[in-house]
C-alpha cells in the first residue's frame, strides 16, 4: 500500500504560530524563544531583518544583523522566512508572503545573477542590463534535456511546446513589462527555444530568428528610457505539424499609426527609427551614389533632437547585419534597394524648404538638391511633388499647411513601407500550410508608458496595456475562480485588483473616451479645449482634470497618468489629402499604392484602426493557452547591480503578483472529470472494488490511495488536486500496466 500524502505537503500550513490579524501577541514569546528572524521597518520606510529580544507596551527591542538595537511598534515588524527558503525559485515556496520577504527573495537571486523567479505560474524576469550569461545553445540543450528545470524563458517556452504536443492545443507566451523592462529581449530568447526544439527545418528557423533584426531596424526607436524601445507591438505565431516540427510562421503587427510622428518630430535626446541611422551609418558607395545619400546629421528629420548616436551601438555595423537578414529572409536585391531608395527619399522629403511668396504666406516648393533629389528618388516630376506638397483642391497652400502636408506624406510613405515589409516577411515565413497543426504565439507588446508628458501615442498604448492586463487578470483569477464557484468547491476568493473598470472607460459604446476621441474629431471645428470639456462633462466622476495644461488624467492599473490633450484631434484624424493620395499612387513604382487600399485610408480614424487590430490580436489569444512572462525594470537609469526597491516593488503591485502567488498557494492546478480520472486510474482498483458510476470509482481511488483530504476537492463534475497529487498516481499506473 502506498501512502501519498508524504509525497505531497503543498498548502499546509506551516507549524509555527504565526502572527494573524490580532497582531503579535499570540506569538511574539515563541519568537523570541526560538531567535525567528522578522523584518522590522526603520524610519526612513525600510526593510531591515532582526531578532526581537524583548516587547513591552507595544514596543519590541529588535536587534539587526549589524548589531545595532532598536525600539520599534511592534505594528512595524513582520515575520520574516527562515533562512533555509532565502532565494527560492518559486514565491509560492515562502511561508511568508509579506513585501519585505518577496522583495529580499528576488534581490537574492538578483544580486547572483539569477534573473528569473517564478509567482506561481508566471515567470518573473528582472532585467540584469548586462549580459547574464544564461543563454545561448548549451543551455537550451540544458532545458530542452531537462538536465535544467529551474526557471527561464527557456523553461516557460518548453512548457508552452509540451502543453501544445500534449494536449494539441495552440499555446501562446504574453510578454509584458514596462517600456526597457527586458520585453524584446525576452522575446527573443523565446523564439530562440521555439525554433531549436522544433528544429529540423533549419532554414525556416534562421528566417524566424533573422526577421526579428529586421523589425527590429524599422519599428524600434531610442527613447528617453530605452536605447532599444520598440514602438510597435508584434504577434508571432510560430506553426508546428503533428511531429512538433516547425513548418511556417506568421507575424501580425500592432503598428503605431500615430507614432509616425516620430518621422518628422523627435523629442529632444530621442532617435527616429534605426534604419535611417544604419543607412547613413553603412550603405556602400554604390548605394550612397544612388541615394544621393549624406551623413545623418544632414537631415532635418534626424539632426533636430541633438541625439545622433547611441551609446555602445554601431550603426553602420547593425546596417551589415540588416541586409544579411533580408538575405537570408530572401528579399530580392531589388526590393532592398526599392527600400533604401524610399528611406532616403522620406530623408530628403524632410530637407525640402518653402518659400513664402505672397502676404498671405502663400508658398511654393524650393527648388534644390533636397526637393530634386525626394522627386527623383520616389520616381515622379519635380513638378508634380511641387504641387503636391503646395496645393490642395487648386488653392495654395500655407507655410505651416504645406509642412503639415509634407509631413504627412513622409509619414504614409514610412508607414506603408512597414507594411509591405511585413507582408514580404511574411510570405518568406509561410512555410507549408498544408502540414501546419497548431502554433505557439508570442507576444510582445510597447508597454505601459507615462512620461513628464504623455500624448495620444501614450494614451493608446496604455489603452492596449489595459487590454492584456485583463487578459491576465481573466486567465489567472477570474475564470478560475469563477470555474471553482460553478463547480461547488469549498474556496475562499482572492481578492485581487480588476481592471474592467477602466477598460470601460475607454471602450463605453457613446460615452467612453474612445468615443468621445472619435466623435469630437469628426467635427472640424473643434479644439482640444471643446474635447476635454465633453470629457468632463461625461466623465467627470472617473477621470481628473489639469485645466491649465487642457489635460486629463487616467487611473490605469498601473498608475496615474496625465495626457495633454493638444494634437490629440490632429493625430486621431490623421487624414491624408485626396490629391496627395492621388500623387501617392501615381508614384512610387506602385510600390507603396498596392500595400494599403488607398481610397479607404480617411474613412477610420487612428483610434478606430488601433482598436480593431488590437481586438484581432485578443482575438487570436483567446485562443489559445496561456502563459505569461513579467519582465521587471530594477531601477530607472538602466544600469546594471542596481536593485531599488520601491522601483521594483511598484511593478509587482502594479502586475498582482503578490495576489497571483496567493491564489497559486491555494489552487487546485489539475483537474479532470469525474469521467476522465476513473477511466485512467481504474486500473488500480482491484475488480470487486470497481463501481458502476465514475464518481464512485473515484471515490474507491481516492481512499484506497489514501489521498489526503486536503489535497483535492470534488466538483460537480471535476475533481481538483493540488500539485504533484496525479502525478504519483500515474507513477502507480505505469507500474500496474
Ligand atoms: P523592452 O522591450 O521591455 O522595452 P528591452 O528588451 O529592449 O526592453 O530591454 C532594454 C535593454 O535592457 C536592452 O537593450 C538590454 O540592454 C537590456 N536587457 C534586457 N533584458 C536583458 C537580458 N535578459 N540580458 C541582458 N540584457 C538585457
Amino acid at each position: 500500500e502506498h501512502r501519498l500524502a508524504e509525497n505531497g505537503g503543498a498548502g499546509l500550513a506551516t507549524a509555527r504560530p504565526s502572527p494573524s490579524g490580532s497582531g503579535w501577541d499570540n506569538c511574539i514569546d515563541y519568537y523570541i524563544k526560538k531567535q525567528l528572524r522578522v523584518w522590522c521597518r526603520l524610519q526612513n520606510r525600510q526593510w531591515e531583518l532582526g531578532n526581537i529580544q524583548s516587547v513591552l507596551g507595544g514596543k519590541a527591542s529588535v536587534t539587526l544583523l549589524d548589531g545595532t538595537v532598536m525600539k520599534v511598534s511592534t505594528g512595524e515588524l513582520l515575520p520574516a522566512n527562515s533562512e533555509v527558503l532565502d532565494g527560492v525559485n518559486n514565491l509560492v515556496e515562502l511561508s511568508y508572503l509579506n513585501e519585505p520577504s518577496v522583495l529580499c527573495n528576488l534581490q537574492y537571486r538578483y544580486h547572483r545573477d539569477v534573473i528569473y523567479t517564478m509567482a506561481g505560474p508566471v515567470l518573473l524576469a528582472i532585467n540584469p542590463f548586462k549580459d547574464a550569461l544564461n543563454s545561448g545553445n548549451d543551455v537550451i540543450m540544458a532545458y530542452k534535456e531537462k538536465i535544467l528545470d529551474s526557471p527561464h524563458v527557456y523553461a516557460i517556452a518548453d512548457t508552452a511546446y509540451s502543453d501544445m504536443m500534449r494536449d494539441g492545443l495552440n499555446q501562446s507566451i504574453i510578454i509584458s513589462g514596462e517600456s526597457g523592462a527586458g520585453k524584446s529581449i525576452t522575446t527573443k530568447l523565446a523564439i530562440e527555444y521555439l525554433t531549436e526544439v522544433g528544429g529540423e527545418n533549419s532554414e525556416l528557423a534562421s528566417r524566424i530568428r533573422e526577421c526579428g533584426f529586421i523589425l527590429e531596424a524599422f519599428g524600434n526607436a531610442k527613447t528617453s528610457r530605452n536605447k532599444n524601445s520598440s514602438r510597435f507591438g508584434k504577434l508571432i505565431d510560430i506553426n508546428y505539424d503533428a511531429k512538433g516540427i516547425i513548418r511556417g510562421a506568421c507575424i501580425h503587427t500592432l503598428i503605431l499609426m500615430f507614432e509616425q510622428s516620430r518621422i518628422s518630430q523627435l523629442c529632444r535626446s530621442e532617435r527616429s527609427y534605426h534604419v535611417f541611422y544604419q543607412m547613413c551609418a553603412g550603405s556602400s558607395s554604390d548605394l550612397r551614389d544612388k541615394l544621393n545619400l549624406r551623413m545623418a546629421s544632414e537631415y532635418k528629420f534626424l539632426n533636430q533632437s541633438g541625439c545622433l548616436k547611441v551609446h555602445d551601438v554601431d550603426d553602420a555595423h547593425n546596417f551589415k547585419k540588416l541586409t544579411e537578414a533580408m538575405d537570408t529572409l530572401q528579399i530580392s536585391h531589388e526590393d532592398q534597394d526599392r527600400i533604401f531608395i524610399l528611406l532616403a527619399a522620406i530623408l530628403w522629403l524632410g530637407n525640402i524648404a518653402f518659400e513664402v511668396t505672397d502676404h498671405e504666406n502663400h508658398v511654393t516648393v524650393v527648388i534644390d538638391e533636397a526637393s530634386r533629389s525626394a522627386a527623383r528618388l520616389m520616381g515622379c516630376k519635380i513638378n508634380d511633388l511641387k504641387v503636391a506638397l503646395s496645393s490642395h483642391k487648386n488653392q495654395t497652400l500655407m507655410l505651416q499647411q504645406a509642412i503639415d502636408t509634407r509631413d504627412a506624406l513622409a509619414k504614409f510613405v514610412y508607414t506603408s513601407l512597414f507594411s509591405w515589409l511585413v507582408k514580404t516577411i511574411n510570405i518568406s515565413l509561410e512555410g507549408d500550410k498544408e502540414l501546419t497543426g497548431k502554433s505557439i504565439s508570442i507576444l510582445d507588446t510597447y508597454g505601459f508608458e507615462s512620461y513628464q508628458k504623455n500624448s495620444f501615442e501614450q494614451l493608446l498604448i496604455n489603452y492596449a496595456e489595459e487590454r492584456l492586463h485583463q487578459h491576465f487578470v481573466r486567465h489567472l483569477f477570474k475564470l478560475e475562480q469563477e470555474e471553482y464557484e460553478s463547480e461547488g468547491i469549498d474556496w475562499k476568493q482572492i481578492e485581487f485588483v480588476d481592471n474592467q473598470g477602466c477598460l470601460d472607460l475607454f471602450e463605453e459604446k457613446t460615452v467612453g473616451l474612445l468615443s468621445t476621441l472619435n466623435e469630437v474629431s469628426n467635427d472640424s471645428e473643434a479644439t482640444s479645449l471643446i474635447f476635454v470639456n465633453k470629457l468632463k462633462q461625461r466623465l467627470s466622476s472617473t477621470l481628473g482634470f489639469n485645466n491649465e495644461k487642457e489635460a486629463f488624467r487616467v487611473h490605469h492599473y498601473a498608475g496615474e497618468v496625465q495626457y495633454e490633450s493638444t494634437g490629440f484631434l490632429e493625430k486621431n484624424k490623421d487624414a491624408l489629402q485626396s490629391d496627395t493620395i492621388l500623387f501617392l499612387s501615381s508614384c512610387c513604382g506602385n510600390f507603396l499604392s498596392n500595400e494599403s487600399n488607398l481610397s479607404d485610408l480617411n474613412k477610420q480614424t487612428a483610434v478606430t484602426k488601433f482598436k480593431d487590430r488590437l481586438f484581432k490580436l485578443i482575438k487570436q489569444l483567446e485562443n489559445s493557452k496561456p502563459h505569461f512572462i513579467q519582465c521587471v525594470r530594477p531601477n530607472a537609469k538602466q544600469l546594471q547591480g542596481m536593485y531599488e526597491k520601491d522601483i521594483v516593488l511598484q511593478q509587482l503591485r502594479c502586475n498582482g503578483v503578490f495576489e497571483i502567488v496567493k491564489m497559486s498557494k491555494s489552487r487546485y492546478p489539475t483537474r479532470m472529470t469525474h469521467q476522465e480520472f476513473a477511466n485512467r486510474f481504474c486500473c488500480l482498483l482491484s475488480d470487486q472494488t470497481r463501481c458502476q458510476d465514475s464518481l464512485s470509482t473515484s471515490v474507491a481511488i481516492l481512499q484506497q490511495y489514501h489521498v489526503l483530504p486536503e489535497m483535492y476537492q470534488l466538483g460537480f463534475t471535476k475533481i481538483y488536486f493540488r500539485a504533484d497529487q496525479v502525478s504519483i498516481l500515474e507513477k502507480l499506473r505505469q507500474q500496474v500496466m
